[in-house]
Parts: structure tokens; sequence; C-alpha cells
């Protein structure tokens, strides 16, 4: 926890609810162990979306589709998301086929930074949501995928607040995603094509604008 336990109750509190879908596939991520944005992480998503306006998404993690279906509720981008792992794509897709978002949302299969590697086509908004440790490796093809002016969201760069920890505090593999993801950290502070703005809400997210 980043902000006090009763703060973010307080917040959870004022949430909205979202489209039955998505609660439904909310409901199932929490009972199965599936990782999913935070209560607090969907307004800012949508409000993030809301100021940019993006023709075009580009989305690191899609576990089931939860976060990509509540991004195409909110805009009328295209999206591409991509996930690597077997069970979670086979569920997004009966997810996306659900919501009727199969001419919105691309869902590719693999490796995100071999598909990074591969691809050319320009995005508006992109939302790191994939492998920690790999953060830093995105981030060269985020710059070269997201056009000027666009936003890159990165989510859970706090890491639960250990980031800040005590190496000797910390188990070893996540020694090793704490010390990548202040690599990144500090690249998108300093990337001088890069305004970056650190916020301390759920797991802590980064906002920044491509210069
Ligand atoms: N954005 C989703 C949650 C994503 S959780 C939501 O809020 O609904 C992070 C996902 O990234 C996991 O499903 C994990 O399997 C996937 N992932 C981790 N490393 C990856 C990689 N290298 N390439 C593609 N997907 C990866
Ligand atoms: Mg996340």
């Amino acid at each position: 926890m980043i902000v006090n336990d009763r703060i973010v109750t307080y917040i959870h509190s004022l949430e909205k609810a979202n489209s039955d879908l998505l609660e439904e596939i909310e409901r199932h991520a929490h009972a199965d162990g599936v990782p999913i944005i935070r209560k607090e992480m969907e307004s800012f998503l949508r409000v993030m979306i809301g100021m940019n306006k993006p023709k075009k998404i580009l989305e690191l993690g899609t576990a089931v589709a939860y976060s990509a279906i509540l991004m195409s509720e909110c805009c009328d981008a295209k999206i591409v998301t991509i996930e690597n792992y077997e069970p979670r794509i086979n569920q997004a897709k009966k997810n996306i086929t659900k919501a009727q978002k199969e001419e919105v949302i691309t869902l590719l299969e693999g490796d995100a930074l071999e598909i990074l590697e591969k691809m050319d086509e320009e995005f508006d908004f992109v939302f790191m949501d994939a492998a920690k440790a790999q953060y830093i490796n995105f981030l060269p093809h985020v710059m070269r995928l997201l056009k000027k002016g666009g936003i890159l969201v990165a989510d859970n760069v706090l890491q639960e607040g250990d980031l800040i920890e005590s190496k000797f505090a910390t188990r070893r593999r996540d020694r090793t995603i704490h010390t990548r993801m202040r690599e990144f950290m500090y690249e998108v502070k300093h990337n001088p094509q890069l305004e970056t703005t650190i916020v301390p809400i759920g797991d802590g997210v980064t906002v920044s604008i491509r210069l």
C-alpha cells in the first residue's frame, strides 16, 4: 500500500459501477487471481484517455482484457494489446467477443518485446502494464511508436512502495525488478523527449508526454 488504507477505501467508495460485463470479468479475475488494474486506476485511465482523445492505443499486458475493454468503452480508438500467457489469451478472446469488441481490440499473442521490435505503426496512447522488469526494455520501442504529443501511462511503478526499501528487506527476484524499475523511472524522468509525472495512486503510475 502506498496511500493510506482509509483514503484508498474512501476513494473506492466513490467509484461508479462499471458495465455489467466489466463487473463480471472483474469478479472472475479476483476469484482466479488474475491481475487487473486497481479500482482507482480505472477513472484515472478514463480521464487520461478523455484528455488525449487517442485514435490508436497500444497496451502491453492484456491479462483477460479487462483494461482493454474498459478503455474501448470510453473512446473510439482502435486498441492493440499484447499478452503472452496462453490461459489468459484464451480468456481475453472470450471476453473481447462477449463485449462485441472484436473490430476494435486486436489481441497480439506473444512476448511484448519481440512483438514491439517488429511493430512500426504509430500510437497516440500507450498503457504499459506487462512484465515490470522489462519496462526499461520496452521503452525505446515505445519512444519509436508513440506520436509527438502522445501519452505513455505505466502502471505498478512503485511496486507497493517496495521500490524504495533497502535491498536487504526485499526478496532477490523483487530486487531485480526494483533495480530495473528504478532505471525505468530515471529514464522517463530524464529522457529529453519526455515530460513525466510520477503519481502515487494505486500501485504507482507514471504519465509521460512524448515531446
Ligand atoms: N492490463 C491488464 C492487466 C495486465 S497484468 C488489466 O488491467 O486488465 C500483466 C499481464 O502481462 C499478465 O497477464 C502477464 O501474463 C502479461 N505479461 C507479462 N510479461 C509479458 C511479456 N513479456 N509479454 C507479453 N505479456 C506479458
Ligand atoms: Mg497493473
